[in-house]
């Protein structure tokens, strides 16, 4: 998978940039192992505006979204997901301003482990609940809203129909592996949500951090595949040996930085669990702790 990710990125932190006919980003200071560079605002429209997550709460990146808002006479706030780096500034947004905030829905869980992923908004309640296949629209565009589970359970990605872009969230990120985490993250649910975006026209993919995807059917196949493979080594593992997901890792992953070995580990508890969902494995008195295939 290496070889698919693509570290190029300019980071502009001062402008907002034009990326497509009617579609400009604007990206807040914020960078960190989970956010790369920071989180990368879709504004789309020009009179009437869709923004798609608005992002953290950054004083500086709130004050330059407001003032491109003030100029608009509609706005239509659309949530991918609700972790600390995507829905934050949407509530600040709406007290300042009269808008409407989209989503799939708040998050579910009262708990989450930020050493492992960024940490959740428990406070956003979307004004409009999307189902899958809704659509948005405002003078220009049309948005269609995609859901799709897997990073974390409430998970959208939104078409911009007009342009043919899919705005992926984190769904699908051309610098880095999405994270999953259970129990809100969950590699059955991520596979299938991955095969669901194949199926559309769109010709590029704008995750919300790094750089565009611009062959993203063929990349998404590679993300397929490669999720796959780690599922095809767990289960050569377990026909030779009964092991322990701590045990799996220091041989899967060696020749990684062993700071990364927490994190493999859930990335390892996902798969194992998407295999459960096949009936390949049972886990040998439901701690999470060892494996073996039925
Ligand atoms: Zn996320």
């Amino acid at each position: 998978m290496k070889n698919y990710y693509n570290k190029n990125f300019k980071a502009n932190y001062d402008a907002i940039e034009t990326i497509d006919n009617n579609v400009r980003r604007l990206l807040a200071r914020n960078p960190s192992p989970f956010t790369f560079y920071g989180t990368g605002t879709y504004i789309i429209g020009k009179d009437e505006l869709a923004i798609i997550d608005p992002g953290p709460l950054e004083e500086k990146h709130i004050e330059k979204l407001l003032n491109i808002i003030r100029k608009a006479t509609k706005v239509k706030l659309l949530i991918t997901h609700t972790h600390a780096d995507h829905s934050p500034a949407a509530m600040v947004i709406k007290e300042n301003i009269e808008c409407t905030t989209f989503g799939f829905g708040p998050y579910k869980r009262k708990k989450f482990d930020t050493r492992f992923e960024e940490g959740h908004d428990l406070t956003f309640k979307p004004d409009v609940y999307l189902n899958d296949g809704d659509t948005v629209k405002g003078k220009g565009w049309t948005i269609r809203a995609i859901h799709t589970p897997g990073h974390t359970s409430n998970h959208m990605c939104y078409g911009l129909e007009e342009n043919k872009i899919l705005f992926t969230g984190d769904h699908v990120m051309g610098w880095a592996t999405t994270v999953i985490v259970p129990p809100d993250g969950n590699m059955t649910a991520y596979l299938k949500s991955l095969k669901k975006i194949i199926n559309y026209k769109y010709e590029i993919f704008y995750p919300t951090h790094g750089g565009p995807i611009t062959k993203p059917k063929k990349f998404v196949k590679a993300l397929i595949a490669h999720r796959l493979m780690r599922q095809t080594q767990i289960k050569n593992e377990l026909s030779k040996n009964q092991s322990t997901i701590k045990e799996m890792v220091s041989k899967f992953y060696k020749t990684t930085d062993k700071r990364l070995w927490p994190a493999a580990e859930k990335s390892i508890l996902a798969n194992l669990l998407s295999l459960k969902d096949k009936g390949v494995v049972i886990d040998e008195n439901n701690e999470q702790v060892r494996w073996k295939l039925i």
